[in-house]
């Protein structure tokens, strides 16, 4: 496994995992097994994890590093929150519910432009306060949007990594194309900033053509990790021979050209549109109480899953 300096003081696995995918929002994994896979992710040398709050499987993560027996990893959450209560409320309920003293990286989710880091200061000035008593290791933003970046840089804000999303397709990116967004991540890297990417293949839109997208980003000289979602060890064992070697295991390689991956929406929706004022793709439209998902806008984010009056999106 390769590793490198995320920021000064956190070496990471150039592999980061990316546990959105076995949660409440994906797959929905029973928590002893998705921990399982967390474990073995973690005993095959991956020691980075992304999460977030609004995953909801911080139990996943804690699962796992007992049943690794508390490696050394580094955890990275992000939150919604806007103002300093609830700043200090997200990062307590990750200290409490990982049982980490320490998280090592913590963000400002979804930021969008200068504008919603604004919105966002007093949130993040209390990420800093975290950083400098040492609760937080690093404080960063995740985004999908490139204005969000030149926020960072244009604010003069002192981040210590960002989390853009960033494949070959631009799938996801809501504001510019892939190149936008790698001149964006090129300044922010002069500047000091690690970065680790997201959706390297575009939420499963690339899968068909996983060697190229893998290989894109791993040779983007700015890109210091990347966060690959992972439901089983054989997805593990796959991509961790792909970012050692570049190549997939046969068995691997067959699977991933079966695998499909799509946002559904049961037949007991109600029509309330709540998920379509939610998805920032415009993947999903609600009209005369019904609501169709644009399969080739949808990243399989899940961020439309929770708010759900009746749980009736899913992604399988
Ligand atoms: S439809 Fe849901 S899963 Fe798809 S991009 Fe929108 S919010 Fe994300
Ligand atoms: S939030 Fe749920 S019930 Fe409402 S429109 Fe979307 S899928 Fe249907």
């Amino acid at each position: 496994m390769e590793y490198v300096s995320l920021t000064p003081t956190l070496s990471v696995s150039r592999l980061c995992f990316g546990s959105l995918t076995v949660g409440p929002l994906q797959a929905n994994l029973p928590v002893g097994r998705g921990a399982e896979v967390i474990a073995y992710a973690f005993s095959r040398g991956v020691n980075f994890i992304d999460t977030a709050q609004l995953y909801e499987n911080y139990d996943y993560i804690k699962r796992a590093l007992e049943l690794a027996g508390h490696p050394d990893v580094i955890i990275s959450s992000k939150t919604y929150a806007y103002t300093r209560e609830l700043a200090q409320s997200a990062v307590e309920e990750a200290r409490r519910a990982t049982g980490r003293d320490v998280i090592d990286i913590f963000m400002l989710h979804e930021q969008e432009s200068e504008h919603t880091l604004r919105g966002h200061a007093e949130a993040l000035e209390y990420l800093f306060e975290c950083r400098e008593r040492g609760i937080i290791r690093a404080v960063g933003i995740s985004t999908h949007h490139v204005a969000a970046i030149r926020g960072v840089l244009k604010l003069g804000l002192p981040l210590d990594v960002v989390h853009p999303i960033y494949n070959m397709r631009s799938v996801g990116i809501a504001d510019g194309d892939v190149n936008d967004m790698r001149a964006a991540m090129e300044d922010a890297k002069a500047a000091g900033i690690g970065i680790f990417a997201m959706k390297p293949l575009g939420g499963g839109h690339l899968i068909a053509d996983a060697k190229a997208a893998l290989d894109f980003v791993l040779d983007t000289p700015c890109v210091d990790a990347v966060a690959v979602g992972m439901q089983s060890e054989d997805e593990v064992d796959a991509n961790i021979a792909y970012f050692e070697s570049r190549r997939f295991p046969e068995k691997a390689a067959a699977a991933l050209a079966k695998k499909r991956r799509r946002l559904i929406i049961e037949d007991y929706c109600l029509g309330c549109g709540k998920c379509s004022e939610r998805c920032r793709q415009g993947a999903l439209s609600t009209a005369d109480g019904v609501t169709v998902c644009d399969n080739d806008k949808c990243v399989l984010c899940g961020y439309c899953v929770p708010v759900c009056p009746v749980f009736a999106i899913k992604v399988i």
